[in-house]
């Protein structure tokens, strides 16, 4: 097994290895978790991955990385779904020979070192912990969405047996009555996707979960008391220990923000430095949510007809089908000085810069949660997965945000930007954001929740060695 060095090196005891699911959304909170775990207690750590969306070690010299199969073929990691991708993943894991090398050659501990002390995997990855399981390797999940989500994986047959999913149009806006305060359409659902494979795919979640050692959430206590307590309780024989340890960014040593494709543009932190405070807009839907073209449309115009200034994340896949995207004639020229746009933005500088007074995102859990630890209030526009949850919990729970509904519409795109950054109305939902700010400062303090779980974390995985 080829164990490329970062610089890190293996010349300490302890050490862990750490496997994402091969996805922005959770490659970075894996990587921030690794920078929070690296050097605590003498801790070493070995990055998996793999060859789709590779990382670049160069740009981690703290972490050892070794390379592992992914068996998704081309033409699901072309054009399959997310699900897809997961599954094909699993299904090659499970009987690859090469992986379980790799875990083999950790359990042996090789090159004079001890035995790893353990493998933390993304909850999705339920082939590697089975491995892990054959090779007396203990296994520890890293979820990378909200504590609520999970509670809604962990009802899912229960969900499904009630007749709650799949959603019926009369029904969206009823409660779903074991999940408060969700409802119907907030539920794990997408009509896009096989709902057979999606079952599956929330299935294995949550059998990872109940056959590791342990789960790390990215969440922090104060965030989601009721549904920590609700899985603690629920996991409580199960497995040992339910930290929330996050936001990872913020407990993590490491930077990291760029896309496996794309650099972030730095000169947009230049430019909100122009900015007055409070007063930009930003505009991202995550690494994999797309627009159609006329919808893409109505959010250039609803942007420039805000008379805000904006900073827009356009991906060069943001318009489904086309790999460019096409801006009305003269834009560029309608918003200059006040609108910026940019192919990928180092997100975690931009939300923390004093410029940014709002942020209309598709509320992947990362992005929501790194909105949550600036202070920052929402324009939430969810598609898939997790995103609907999500935005209820943004607006309902903690008041921090709203929904834009229904179709995008220049109108009512201005409406709500104005609505969010300088109208009365927005007022409570622009305060209650600064007042979650300061939870995230108390769960980050010295003898903050989410430090104590770190450390709870570290003294976990030196027991298991
Ligand atoms: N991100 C970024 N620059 C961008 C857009 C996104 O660095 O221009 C990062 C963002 O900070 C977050 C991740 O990409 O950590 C996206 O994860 P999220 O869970 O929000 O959404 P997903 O892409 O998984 O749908």
């Amino acid at each position: 097994v080829e164990v490329r060095r970062g610089g890190g090196g293996h010349g300490r005891k302890l050490w862990v290895l750490v496997f994402p699911l091969p996805f922005q959304g959770h490659i970075n909170p894996m990587l921030h978790l690794a920078g929070a775990l690296h050097g605590r207690g003498g801790l070493s750590v070995t990055v998996l991955h793999t060859r789709i969306n590779a990382i670049d070690p160069s740009r981690y010299p703290e972490f050892a990385f070794v390379e592992v199969p992914d068996g998704i073929p081309p033409e699901v990691a072309a054009t399959g779904t997310v699900v897809d991708a997961i599954l094909a993943m699993n299904a090659a894991l499970e009987v690859s020979p090469s992986f379980r090398d790799v875990l083999a050659s950790a359990v042996d501990g090789a090159e004079g070192r001890p035995p790893a002390a353990c493998l933390i995997i993304d909850a999705n990855l339920l082939a590697a912990q089975k491995v892990a399981a054959g090779l007396g390797l203990p296994t520890l999940v890293l979820r990378t969405g909200s504590a609520a989500s999970l509670c809604c994986y962990l009802a899912y047959p229960i969900l499904l047996q009630k007749g709650y999913l799949p959603p019926k149009e009369s029904q969206l806006y009823e409660p779903v009555k074991e999940l408060p305060p969700l409802r119907v359409r907030d539920l794990f659902y997408s009509s896009d996707t096989n709902q057979e494979k999606a079952r599956e795919t929330l299935a294995n979640i949550t059998e990872t979960v109940r056959n590791s050692n342990g789960m790390v959430i990215n969440t922090f206590d104060k965030l989601e008391p009721a549904e920590l307590k609700r899985i603690r309780d629920e996991l409580n024989n199960d497995i040992v220990v339910v930290l929330a340890a996050g936001p990872f960014h913020k407990v993590s040593s490491i930077n990291n923000g760029s896309s496996m494709n794309l650099q972030p543009d730095q000169s947009c932190i230049e430019w909100l430095d122009t900015q007055a405070t409070g007063s930009v807009l930003y505009v991202s839907f995550g690494s994999l949510a797309s627009l159609d073209s006329n919808e893409f449309l109505e959010v250039a115009c609803g942007l420039e007809s805000s008379g805000q200034p904006f900073l827009w994340v356009v991906r060069p896949d943001l318009v489904r089908g086309l790999n460019r995207v096409c801006l009305p004639d003269g834009y560029e020229q309608a918003v200059e000085g006040r609108g910026k746009m940019i192919r990928w933005a180092p997100q975690q500088e931009v939300l923390a810069h004093r410029a940014v007074g709002g942020f209309w995102t598709h509320n992947g859990w990362n992005s929501t949660l790194e909105s949550i630890s600036e202070g920052v209030p929402m324009i939430c526009q969810p598609q898939f997965a997790d995103q609907m949850l999500n935005t209820r919990y943004v607006k309902a729970v903690w008041g921090v945000g709203f929904e834009l509904e229904g179709n995008l519409e220049r109108g009512k795109i201005k409406k709500a930007i104005r609505r969010l950054m300088v109208e009365k109305a927005g007022t409570k939902i622009r305060e209650h954001a600064k007042e979650l700010k300061n939870k995230v400062e108390g769960c980050l303090e010295s003898s903050g929740s989410s430090q104590i779980a770190i450390e709870k974390l570290v003294n976990y995985i030196i027991s298991l060695q």
